[in-house]
């Protein structure tokens, strides 16, 4: 069908930290159900969506190098793998309103997943699937956030849709400033110079080299995901 949306190809970043939801558990059903309508909605009228997603949920490896003489690599060979997890979770959740949908890993894991093989990816988002990129970049030392960038660029995505729990970008801390206006729109360099905490530096860096447009909006407000990928103005936008 004819695409009318803003966007014929988009990588939706999604955060570990956004599938727990408000619940106890490291993944609420009820996130990944509502990501799956909202994608399946907008990939029925032609839009092709490929998915990073992330790890913080169960994982990061940060946080946990040093622990019991963990080193940092193999902190985030675990922070990786729990970006499958959450891979094949929304996977389920896809499959089950109807989306046929893939996962790719970085690393392989060959009985769970296929690996990540750019054509093979690009092919399924030309035949209407969604593709889901696990394992990061599949090296320690980066983010799901660099993954974004890179499979971006890789796939030849128009744009970096990520989704947080927070509407955007704002000029100061919001947990500590009240008055911290929330940004419609800030450079690359903006966001590296004044270190706002939206993406780390790497992953702006990569969007801006290959001029990608990030757009940063509130995963929590039902809807949202359907306007972001529509091309709606939404949250903030991140570009030249
Ligand atoms: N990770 C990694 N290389 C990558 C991507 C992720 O080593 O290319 C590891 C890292 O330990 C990270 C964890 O996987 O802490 C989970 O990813 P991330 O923190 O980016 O997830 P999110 O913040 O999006 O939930």
């Amino acid at each position: 069908p004819a695409n009318p949306f803003r966007w014929r190809r988009v990588l939706l970043k999604v955060s570990g930290e956004a599938l727990r939801g408000d619940g106890l558990q490291n993944i609420d059903p009820q996130v990944t159900m509502s990501i799956a309508r909202e994608v399946a909605a907008i990939t029925r009228l032609g839009l092709e969506v490929a998915i990073v997603v992330g790890g913080g949920n169960f994982f990061r490896g940060a946080h946990w190098a040093g622990a019991s003489g963990l080193d940092r690599a193999a902190a985030d060979q675990i922070g990786m793998m729990a970006t499958v997890m959450n891979a094949i979770f929304l996977q389920a959740s896809m499959e089950s309103v109807g989306v046929p949908t893939r996962v790719q890993t970085a690393f392989r894991i060959a009985e769970v997943a296929e690996p990540y093989i750019r054509r093979r990816a690009i092919r399924h988002l030309e035949k209407g699937r969604v593709v889901i990129f696990g394992a990061g970049t599949g090296n320690p030392f980066f983010t799901t956030d660099t993954a974004a960038a890179l499979r971006a660029a890789e796939i030849g995505a128009e744009v970096v849709l990520k989704a947080t729990n927070v509407d955007g970008v704002y000029d100061s801390d919001p947990k500590k400033n009240k008055k911290a206006v929330l940004l419609e729109h800030v450079s690359y360099r903006e966001v590296a110079i004044k270190g706002l905490s939206v993406m780390d530096i790497t992953a702006i860096t990569l969007c801006q080299e290959n001029r990608i447009p990030v757009v940063v909006f509130n995963l929590s407000k039902a809807g949202n995901i359907s306007k972001a990928l529509s091309g709606a103005r939404i949250g903030t936008l991140i570009d030249g």
